[in-house]
């Protein structure tokens, strides 16, 4: 192990252990405990980088929760206000790895419907 990954590592079990002396390891989210280091990632509260003042939201500790990965993940999703991932959203502009998913089931779907239209229509 690099001593970068160990120093990450250590932070995030220091940050883990601290919150649940603290009584604090719980979802802003979801609101149930996070019960690992793995499961548990920072949030702000207030959107930092649009915010008026993103110095002062980033660094301010009062504006910081801890969240799961997935509850995390969903509400980041959920603020775009794009139905993802979908083929939908794909269109729109998105290229994560679900969406890309969902345009290959898609594009395979409908080469299935076309093939499926051209057989119950044979050619005299
Ligand atoms: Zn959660
Ligand atoms: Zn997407």
């Amino acid at each position: 192990m690099n001593p970068g990954t160990a120093a990450n590592r250590l932070k995030k079990h220091l940050l883990f252990n601290l919150s649940k002396r603290l009584d604090i390891n719980w979802c802003y989210q979801c609101g149930a405990s996070i019960e690992s280091a793995d499961e548990m990632t920072i949030e702000h509260k207030e959107p930092w980088l649009d915010s008026k003042n993103p110095k002062h939201n980033f660094f301010n500790i009062d504006n910081i929760a801890f969240s799961h990965p997935s509850c995390n993940y969903r509400a980041a999703r959920a603020k775009k206000g794009i139905p993802c991932p979908s083929s939908t959203a794909y269109r729109k502009g998105c290229r994560c790895d679900g969406c890309k998913k969902h345009m290959a089931e898609y594009r395979k779907n409908k080469k299935a419907r076309l093939k499926g239209l051209n057989s119950k229509q044979p050619k005299s």
